[in-house]
């Protein structure tokens, strides 16, 4: 056999008692699927990654009692029943040669129920509830549920357990002065507020035994005032592993901090420094995280000695067979995660079970088969117009089913709007989804004819069985006075760069292009994750507990008016999980926020609108329309007209509400229903 692509990532790793087959962790993820009664659809979700050769895997966060739920009736290991349960899924992972733990979470202060607790009553920033402050003795009881919980995860089948000792959850609010503010043995000197971390991990192991992997996950860069100082997490770091730890895994970032640390705006590997910088602290094996999605970026952590081991979570939901792919030298082929959060964070978010923009089968592994090939479907002619997500979702899954497909795209490249979305500073990412589908309809043998506007005409004499329109949308004019004007440009013109734009500008629209067309105007790339440290006050040096530092906005130097008509929140309608940061990337800058406004009419003068009552005129170089979009599917009537068979995905269907998610979704059912057609 030749020797594996990137050797460092599957090199096996060995913890003594068992050996990880490579370095390559699957980091915990909650799916919402760990809620539900029946844990088939979650034994499915994981036994595909182990499929796909993953070394390890961490379930989403397992409360050890009913406090530590983060959310009423969220998921707990508390009984033998609930150990039971999970049986389904350790059964999948392991009929598949996987390894998986649980990962114990209490929530502590940052549970969303009435019963939340913490070390002290200090409600977090990010919560509507305030916390009871824990007895000693509920202390003791929470210690013990631990261990139970680490034995029926045991009696479940789990090869190990996670402890969550960051992100500012219970374990890490004992750690941090800024949650822990007691007077008795558990707060105070590091040493009391160690107390309850290492006593944790003791009665975890006391319970387990040996023989059962024990990953701590320790939070290594706070983010957050008064969080830890670095020799406190060198401290802490040693003790874990005089107590037992097996592993240490690298926590970066309070969910209450103000510091993006997975969002596309956050470098490939921008936090691999910080378990780096333990290494020469500990003998234990050291695992590296955050935006770490390409087995090259792996590689490179690996190889250059930052870490033994790195953890990828969205990058698996992306692709399951991420793996296999990265090991077999076939990284082209890796349908690579863009950090959008938009499918699986914020579906949690939003009560809905996670999945993937660029991969909707995730955590939907039991409702959605993957396409059977079916030789015969070779005589079957299938044209699909429009090459942005929801066409090249629909004609690759077509070709993976073997009918004949003819995808037309108007323009030179594949990829439709991603092309605009990838020049915006922060998602450069949005390239790698292009790169994936082209690799993707090039095996799936789909006949691409780029430079190519299609009428209705020709398609109707291509002898197509189905006509899938996938034409997209059209930016959206409204209709204002002096909407002519040479001062008012489509965000086309300036995403594409064929104008030139002024000093003073004014964006009319202010929903995911509206912030994006102003990120484009004001936000210089970052070209190394130091410039991501400087903008966001990170502090490599820790001269401040929690690693925070000044930060240093740099612009473009424009000045930037972004309107809505509709009043309150701007931006209200960006992802729960990134739209924040977003929108403070913009004010950092400077840029204006009006909502709303009225607008009169565009000339020489600028944009007169009305704000607040009064009447105002913008004097701006330029009008930047992001005023939203229309469908663009005039191919639509004439083809059936003519009697064909034709099916409208994406924007072409429906520009209201339209994304990518909905668009490679939308793509994918429709191939999904052709498929099942005679
Ligand atoms: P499109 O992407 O518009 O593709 C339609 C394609 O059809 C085009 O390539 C067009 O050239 C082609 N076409 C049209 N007529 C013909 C014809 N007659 N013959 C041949 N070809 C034809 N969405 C998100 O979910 N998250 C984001 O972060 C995000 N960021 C964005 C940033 C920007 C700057 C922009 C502009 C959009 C962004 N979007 C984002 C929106 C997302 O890109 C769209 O929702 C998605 O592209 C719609 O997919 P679609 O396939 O329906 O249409
Ligand atoms: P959008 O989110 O619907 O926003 C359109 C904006 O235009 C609104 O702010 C709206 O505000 C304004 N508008 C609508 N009609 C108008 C009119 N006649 N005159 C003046 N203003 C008008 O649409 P979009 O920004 O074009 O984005 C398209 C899709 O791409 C979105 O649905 C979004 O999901 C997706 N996208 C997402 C992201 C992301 O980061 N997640 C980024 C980019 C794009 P008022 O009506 O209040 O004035
Ligand atoms: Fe990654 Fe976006 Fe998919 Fe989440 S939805 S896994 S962030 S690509």
């Amino acid at each position: 056999m030749n020797a594996p692509s990137h050797p460092h990532l599957f090199s096996p790793l060995d913890l003594g008692f068992t050996t990880l087959p490579n370095r390559l962790l699957m980091g915990s993820m909650h799916t919402g699927l760990e809620d539900a009664s029946d844990l088939s659809r979650l034994a499915a979700y994981f036994a595909a990654r182990a499929r796909g050769g993953v070394g390890l895997m961490v379930t989403g966060g397992i409360a050890p009692n009913r406090r530590g739920w983060l959310a009423p009736f969220s998921a707990k290991m508390t009984t033998v029943a609930e150990a039971k349960r999970h049986r389904t899924v350790t059964e999948a992972v392991h009929a598949e040669g996987g390894k998986i733990a649980l990962q114990l979470l209490h929530a502590g202060r940052y549970a969303m129920h009435p019963l939340l607790v913490a070390p002290s009553p200090l409600r977090a920033p990010i919560s509507p509830f305030r916390p009871w402050a824990m007895s000693p003795r509920l202390i003791r009881e929470t210690i013990r549920d631990f261990g139970h919980a680490a034995a029926l995860a045991r009696e479940a089948g789990y090869d190990g357990v996670e402890i969550m000792g960051s992100e500012g959850y219970l374990i890490n609010q004992f750690i941090a002065p800024r949650t822990n503010k007691r007077t008795d043995e558990w707060g105070g000197s590091a040493e009391n507020r160690f107390r309850f971390p290492i006593e944790v991990l003791r009665a975890v192991r006391q319970q387990a035994g040996h023989d059962f992997i024990v990953i701590f996950r320790l939070s290594m860069l706070d983010l957050v005032e008064d969080g830890s100082t670095w020799d406190e997490i060198v401290a802490l770091a040693q003790a874990l592993e005089q107590n037992g730890a097996n592993l240490l895994n690298t926590g970066i970032g309070w969910h209450e901090a103000r510091i993006p640390t997975i969002a596309t705006v956050v470098p490939r590997g921008a936090y691999a420094w910080v378990t780096a910088r333990l290494r020469y602290a500990v003998r234990l094996p050291l695992i590296a995280t955050n935006r770490i999605n390409t087995p090259e970026k792996a590689e490179e952590i690996l190889a250059s000695g930052q870490a033994d081991m790195v953890s990828m979570a969205r990058p698996l939901l992306a692709d399951p067979d991420f793996a296999r792919k990265a090991r077999e030298g076939r990284s082209e082929e890796i349908n690579t995660c863009i950090a959008c959060n938009q499918a699986c964070l914020d579906h949690i978010f939003a009560g809905k079970p996670a999945s993937c923009l660029v991969n909707p089968r995730a955590c939907r592994e039991t409702i959605l088969p993957i396409p059977i090939f079916k030789p015969e479907n070779a005589r079957r002619r299938i044209a699909v117009v429009g090459a942005g997500p929801a066409g090249m979702s629909c004609a690759a899954e077509l070709g993976e089913m073997g009918f004949q497909v003819h995808l037309f795209e108007a323009g030179n490249a594949l990829g439709g709007q991603f092309n605009l979305a990838k020049r915006i500073p922060g998602k450069e990412e949005f390239a790698e989804t292009i790169r994936y589908f082209s690799t993707r309809l090039r095996k799936a043998n789909v006949q691409v004819f780029l430079g190519r506007r299609v009428g209705a005409a020709e398609l109707a004499e291509g002898g197509f069985e189905h006509i899938v329109l996938a034409t997209g949308v059209v930016p959206r004019q409204p209709s204002l006075p002096g909407i002519e004007h040479p001062k008012v440009l489509s965000y086309l013109d300036v995403l594409n760069g064929t104008q030139r734009v002024g000093q003073r500008v004014a964006i009319i629209g202010a929903g995911g292009i509206g912030f994006d067309v102003a990120t484009f105007l004001t936000v210089l790339p970052h070209s190394s994750p130091e410039e991501y440290w400087r903008e966001w006050g990170i502090d490599p040096t820790y001269a401040r507990r929690g690693g925070l530092g000044e930060a240093e906005v740099t612009s473009t130097g424009r000045q930037l008016w972004l309107l809505q008509r509709t009043r309150g929140k701007m931006g209200a309608r960006l992802g729960k999980t990134t739209g924040w940061a977003h929108r403070l990337a913009l004010k950092k800058r400077g840029v204006q926020f009006w909502s709303g406004v009225e607008y009169h009419r565009i000339d020489d003068e600028g944009l007169h609108l009305t704000v607040n009552g009064q009447a105002q005129t913008l004097a701006v170089d330029h009008i930047v329309l992001c005023a939203g979009q229309e469908s663009l599917n005039d191919l639509q009537a004439p083809l059936e007209a003519a009697g064909l068979t034709v099916h409208c995905i994406g924007g072409a269907r429906l520009a209201a509400e339209l994304d990518a998610e909905r668009a490679i979704e939308e793509g994918l059912h429709l191939a999904l229903k052709i498929g099942q057609m005679a």
